[in-house]
């Protein structure tokens, strides 16, 4: 037992993570990246197929990115946007506005998913209330939707396991059904069902708009949620809801922004366009942590006039519009331009699609799911039935501590493997990939 690993198992408490099982294990502890692999202190190099959990776009130690930071380390590392700005931060809200869906036309920075979400729910809350309509104040929410883990942005959640604990200590939302067709909330199936679910979306809305302030979505897949992907066309259908009923679309990209679903935003695979968009996990290409919530005119608009108004938005954070994160998601931007990453993507996509056709027939997996470079492999007991493995049971956990002894990192959700590789993952490695995972699910599941 070497001196790092008792150190970690004495002095951290890891996230979602039970520690008691955590201190009986021997910890992996990471020193390097190079592309698409992560080498632990034992010098055993890993495929890093979650990407860091969902961050990493370009590789470890991409030249670019490093290079910007340097440059930027050499003049600034931080200063304060209260009261101050700096470069990196106007320069990146530019390219921001730029390369969004129409009409987001203003950058508001925090440092993590969480809260940017929730910059998001003030900002709506804001608008209505200084709008005049202060009853305007509740929230729209799917079921298994994740936006974070802050208060506020758990009281939209509905991943029973992660959230009901924290029941008594969250703000009411009002929860509509996730697209889940293969488990279909209202047991309809598509597509025959004709996206009867968004009738019942409807009909929410219809009752509620008066008091309600915004509907917040994950874009195309609730990915926590175990990769869930929305039908085609059913994005559409909920942006022409929220303008019918006149409440706004809050589009979670947290995780499926900057090139996940094979465009540099989900919005855009159905040319639509939200009232307030969350950006953050890939934003740094997965060097840092730098969030961004970007709005309409029309509402930043609404929070200007005399200071004595009161109409300020008062909410900011230490590290707002860091530079150093800045600095990183410039050059994290510039490689999409440059290596025209999004038309690389295009042979992987189909790569994956190919294999995941094949894989859909094997015994154990009740649901493939994929969106890009986004991937879902849902497990089952049985496969007619659609039968879930018991949760207790840990099948996908036993899946990725097999892909593990193999060379490759990943972590299940629930029973569902995930597979998000850096979007710069050669060919001959997410074959890799794909193999191991292959092995891996039939040496857990074959005495079964
Ligand atoms: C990860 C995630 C968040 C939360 O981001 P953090 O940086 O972990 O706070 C919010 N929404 C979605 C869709 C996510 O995947």
């Amino acid at each position: 037992m070497n001196d790092w690993a008792n150190k970690d198992r004495k002095y951290i408490w890891h996230p979602f993570t039970q520690m008691k099982d955590w201190v009986e294990a021997d910890p992996t502890i990471i020193v390097e990246g190079k592309g698409d692999t992560l080498t632990d202190l034992d010098g055993k190099t890993y495929l890093d197929g979650s990407s860091s959990i969902w961050v990493n776009l370009h590789g470890h130690r991409k030249k670019r990115i490093d290079r910007a930071l340097i440059a930027q380390i050499n003049k600034l590392s931080h200063s304060t946007l209260l009261g101050l700005s700096n470069l990196p931060a106007i320069q990146l809200a530019e390219k921001l506005v730029q390369i969004a869906p129409p009409g987001l036309t203003k950058v508001f920075y925090s440092d993590n998913g969480s809260t940017a979400v929730e910059v998001a729910l003030k900002m709506a809350f804001g608008f209505w209330k200084h709008r005049g309509q202060p009853g305007k104040k509740k929230f729209i929410a799917f079921s298994s939707a994740y936006h974070g883990d802050t208060i506020g942005s758990v009281s939209l959640g509905g991943i029973n396991l992660f959230h009901s604990f924290y029941q008594p200590l969250l703000f009411d939302t009002i929860k509509v059904p996730a697209p889940y067709c293969y488990r279909c909330p209202i047991h309809l199936s598509y597509p025959s069902c004709q996206m009867a679910c968004v009738d019942e979306v409807e009909k929410t809305i219809s009752a509620h708009h008066h008091e309600v302030a915004g509907l917040v979505i994950e874009p195309l897949v609730q990915a926590a949620a175990g990769m869930i992907t929305a039908p085609k066309g059913y994005l559409k259908k909920i942006r022409a809801l929220c303008t019918r009923y006149n409440i706004l679309m809050i589009a979670d990209e947290v995780a499926v922004g900057f090139g996940r679903t094979g465009k540099m935003f989900a919005c855009e695979q159905e040319a639509v366009s939200p009232d307030l968009m969350a950006l953050s996990k890939g934003i740094t290409g997965g060097y840092l942590p730098l969030a961004a919530t970007l709005t309409t005119q029309a509402i930043y608009d609404v929070f200007l006039g005399d200071f004595s108004e009161f109409k300020t938005f008062f909410h900011g954070h230490s590290y707002t519009g860091n530079p150093l994160g800045c600095a990183a998601a410039i050059a994290n931007l510039e490689i999409f331009e440059k290596e025209a990453v999004l038309k690389k993507l295009k042979p992987k996509i189909s790569l994956l699609k190919k294999e995941l056709r094949r894989i859909a027939r094997w015994k154990y997996v009740g649901e493939v799911r994929q969106a890009g470079m986004m991937v879902g492999i849902e497990l089952v007991a049985d496969k007619k039935n659609k039968t879930p493995f018991p949760i207790t049971r840990r099948i996908g956990h036993q899946v990725c501590e097999e892909a593990k002894k193999n060379g490759v990192l990943l972590r299940p959700l629930g029973n569902v493997i995930v597979l998000m590789p850096p979007l710069s993952i050669s060919l001959p490695h997410l074959r890799r990939l794909i193999g191991v995972v292959e092995e891996a699910t039939k040496k857990i599941t074959q005495n079964l």
